[in-house]
C-alpha cells in the first residue's frame, strides 16, 4: 500500500515556488504496540510554516529538506494498538503531511467537535483561536468603550481576535486586504469598521475610523501597516505582537526596516508584547471553555476556506501570502469513513 507525501524539496529564498515542494510516493507504515495508523482528513496550512522552511534559528525546528512537511491535522484512526483509541476515532495533532501516519498514542488527542465539522479542531476550536484568545484577553485586555484595531482581521486568528474584543464592549476596527473581507468583518462578524489597506492611505483611513485613537493594536502583519498605527496609539495602549506576515518572505539579505517605534512607545507608555501560543499551555482549558461557549451561544462566528485534495496543499499555503483565504485556510484530504 502506497501513499502521497508532501516533501520540502529545497529551502525557498523569498516566496516559495514550485521548486520548494515535491510530491512523493511512500509506503504506508504498520502500527506497533501503543501505536495508531491514522488517515489524514484535514490539514492546516499556517503562515509560521514559512519560517520552518528556512534554517535560521527560530522557536520551531526547521523542516528537513527531503522530508515531509509537518503541521496541524485532523485524522481518523484506521487501526489502533492502544486501549485509549478505537478505530474510527477522530484525532488531532502535529503530523507529517502525508495521507497516512503511524504515531505513538500520546502524539494525538481526541477531537471533540460538539456537532461541528472535525475541521473546527483546526480553526475556531484550534490553535489560531487559542492564539487570538491569549493575545487579546491576556495581553490586549480590551475594556468597554476602548478602540481596538486588529490587522489581518479576516484571517484565522484575526476573525476571532476582533470578535473577542467586541464581546468585551470595545469598538473594533479591522484592517483587511479586500472589499469582500471588509464586508465579512463588518456585516458577518459585527466589527464597527474596516480599513482596506490595499486602497492606500491607511493612516487617513485609521484616523477616520478611530477618532479617539487606538487602545489595543492586535498585530498580525507588521510592515508599513504597523508603521502608521504607532503614532495613533493612546496612552497605556497594549500591543500583542502575534505575527508579522509581511516580512515572512523576505529574500536573503533583504531587511524588514520601518519606523523606529521607541519614541511612540515612550510617549504613550505602550505595552508591546510578543506572543507564542504555546507559552499559554497551562491556560488551554480556560480558552477552550470560553471559545466553545461563545460558539455554542452564537457569539463567535467563523469562516473556513477549504481547498480539496492533498495536491492542493502548496497552493493553499501560498494563498495565505496573497490573501486568498477568508477565515481559516484548510485542505480537505479525505472523507471520514
Ligand atoms: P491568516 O488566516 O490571517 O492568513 C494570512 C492573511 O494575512 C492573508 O489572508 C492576508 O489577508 C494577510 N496578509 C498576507 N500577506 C500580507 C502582507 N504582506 N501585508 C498584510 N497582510 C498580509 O493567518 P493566521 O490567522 O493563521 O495568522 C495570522 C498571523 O498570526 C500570522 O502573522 C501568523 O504568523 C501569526 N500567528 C502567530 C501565532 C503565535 O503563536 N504567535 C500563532 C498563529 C498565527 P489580507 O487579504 O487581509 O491581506
Amino acid at each position: 500500500m502506497t501513499q502521497e507525501q508532501l516533501i520540502l524539496q529545497e529551502r525557498p529564498n523569498g516566496l516559495p515556488d514550485e521548486n520548494t515542494f515535491q510530491f512523493k510516493k511512500a509506503e504506508i507504515g504498520k502500527p506497533s504496540e501503543e501505536e495508531l495508523l491514522l488517515k489524514t482528513l484535514y490539514v492546516s496550512v499556517d503562515p509560521y510554516m514559512r519560517g520552518r522552511m528556512s534554517d535560521g534559528p527560530s522557536y520551531a525546528a526547521p523542516f528537513e529538506v527531503g522530508e515531509p512537511l509537518k503541521g496541524a491535522a485532523v485524522s481518523q484512526v484506521v487501526e489502533s494498538n492502544s486501549s485509549n483509541f478505537e478505530k474510527g476515532d477522530l484525532v488531532t495533532g502535529t503530523l507529517d503531511f502525508q495521507e497516512y501516519n503511524v504515531v505513538k498514542n500520546d502524539k494525538v488527542r481526541k477531537v471533540t467537535t460538539k456537532g461541528m465539522s472535525p475541521s473546527s479542531a483546526l480553526s475556531v476550536l484550534g490553535m489560531p483561536a487559542l492564539t487570538a484568545y491569549f493575545g487579546m484577553m491576556h495581553i490586549g485586555e480590551p475594556k468597554k468603550g476602548e478602540t481596538v484595531v486588529v490587522s489581518g482581521a479576516a484571517g484565522a486568528v484575526g476573525q476571532i481576535a476582533g470578535q473577542l474584543a467586541k464581546k468585551e464592549g470595545a469598538r473594533v476596527v479591522g484592517i483587511v486586504g479586500s472589499e469582500k473581507k471588509a464586508a465579512y468583518i463588518t456585516e458577518t462578524l459585527g466589527l464597527d469598521a474596516a480599513v482596506e489597506y490595499k486602497k492606500g492611505n491607511v493612516s487617513e483611513q485609521l484616523k477616520e475610523t478611530c477618532p479617539d485613537g487606538i487602545d489595543v493594536y492586535y498585530e498580525n502583519v507588521g510592515g508599513e501597516i504597523s508603521d502608521v498605527v504607532w503614532p495613533l496609539l493612546n496612552v497605556f495602549a497594549r500591543v500583542p505582537v502575534c505575527g508579522a506576515i509581511s516580512a515572512y518572505n523576505l529574500e536573503e539579505g533583504e531587511k524588514d526596516i520601518g519606523l523606529r517605534v521607541q519614541q511612540f512607545l515612550i510617549k504613550s507608555r505602550v505595552k508591546m508584547q510578543g506572543l507564542l501560543v504555546g507559552d499559554f499551555a497551562d491556560h488551554y482549558d480556560e480558552a477552550y471553555q470560553a471559545l466553545e461557549e461563545a460558539v455554542s451561544n452564537g457569539e463567535l462566528k467563523f469562516e473556513e476556506t477549504i481547498q480539496e485534495g492533498f495536491h492542493s496543499i502548496p497552493d493553499a499555503f501560498l494563498g495565505l501570502f496573497s490573501g486568498d483565504n477568508i477565515g481559516k485556510q484548510l485542505v480537505k484530504v479525505a472523507d471520514a469513513e
